[in-house]
């Protein structure tokens, strides 16, 4: 089964193609920069409306270059979470591709494909999965027929928490990767507290980010914050990541989500894996970030299962929680 998968949830605009067979995918993105200050939903919808047609084009093209005009057996496409005139976007096109070549249509919950993707690639059975996104931070395990929701963000998502600082202090967006240098940069001996909130397997950023606010408006030097600030942030991840392993009793962690490129995340998350012997997978930084890759892949097992969607039921959905997924693609052992 070939199926192209379109994403476009937020910044991302992105067409991929993902061969079952082979188990290869080809990605074709294109970002939306702000000029200043973060994503704006109008500029991030009208970078839309220009950027799918090209990708999509480009990816069709590959494709019937190398498979010829069957190339296509199923349109994926992203059908939330994200904003809504981006979604919208995204899900015209896929039901125009959809009719235009006469296969079926399937619709993808962008957190759940964030977390298939490292699912996809580890072969791990039963998995933690930690989703440390832009807009978004779950933590979840599969049971009986649905990923559940064991711990999230009380309020903002961990990229958009880093992205707050970044814009106080100046920086272009995305701020997540200039965090991660401006850090390396300082003293690992001299740590600024921040605050640390944690409730079980839920936490919270809002705080952090105003206190580093507040130290950068104080004269704290930025590697000192930006240090500071990844250290806390990423000891919450890791606190509750190993408290779902040690409750659930699994011995598999998946990482997926932009933040996950973060080197020092994955260090920290690897670390408390290897010492309670557990197994840890994130996946490379391609499939990451938003794609469409993960959105193929994930759309070919739902298509696999039968779980297309006729045109009248694919609305998209700005709120489509993981949760709220029936997990069709998985065995009745949840394999
Ligand atoms: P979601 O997937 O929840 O809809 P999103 O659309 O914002 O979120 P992602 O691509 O998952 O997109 O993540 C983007 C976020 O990742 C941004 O907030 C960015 O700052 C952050 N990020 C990217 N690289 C790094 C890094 N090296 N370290 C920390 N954060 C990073």
């Amino acid at each position: 089964m070939r199926v192209l998968g379109i994403e476009g949830t937020a910044w991302c605009a992105s067409a991929a193609l993902y061969d079952a067979e082979t188990d290869s995918v080809l990605i074709e993105s294109d970002p939306y920069e702000p000029d200043s200050g973060g994503i704006h939903p109008r500029e991030a919808a009208e970078h839309m409306s220009e950027a799918i047609p090209a990708v999509v084009d480009a990816v069709m093209t590959a494709a019937e270059a190398e498979y010829g005009a069957d190339a296509i057996d199923a349109v994926a496409f992203s059908r939330g979470p994200g904003l809504g005139p981006c979604l919208r976007t995204v899900g015209t096109a896929a039901r125009a591709l959809a009719g235009a070549l006469d296969v079926p249509l399937v619709g993808v919950n962008h957190m759940v494909a964030h977390l298939e993707i490292g699912r996809h690639q580890s072969g791990f059975e039963n998995p933690v999965c930690l989703n440390a996104s832009g807009a978004n931070a779950h933590l979840l395990g599969y049971h009986d027929g649905r990923y559940r929701v064991l711990g999230e963000t009380m309020d903002a998502g961990v990229g958009n928490a880093i992205d707050k600082f970044t814009r106080h202090v100046g920086w272009d967006h995305p701020g997540g990767p200039k965090v991660e240098a401006a850090a390396a940069d300082a003293d690992p001996d001299d740590l600024l507290e921040l605050p640390y909130v944690v409730k079980g397997m839920d936490f919270s950023f809002s705080g952090i980010s105003s206190a580093a606010n507040d130290a950068f408006d104080d004269g704290v030097p930025v590697e000192r914050i930006c240090f500071a600030l990844q250290e806390h942030v990423f000891a919450m991840l890791t606190e509750v990541s190993e408290r779902a392993l040690s409750l659930t009793g699994a011995d598999e962690l998946v990482l997926g989500g932009g933040v996950a490129q973060n080197e020092r995340l994955r260090e920290m998350l690897s670390r408390m894996c290897a010492d309670r012997g557990a197994d840890f997978h994130a996946p490379e930084p391609r499939f990451l970030r938003d794609n469409a890759g993960m959105i193929a892949v994930l759309g070919a097992k739902m298509a696999r299962a039968g779980d297309t969607l006729a045109i009248p039921d694919s609305a998209i959905d700005p709120n489509f929680r993981p949760d709220q997924v029936p997990v069709t693609w998985r065995d009745a052992t949840g394999s």
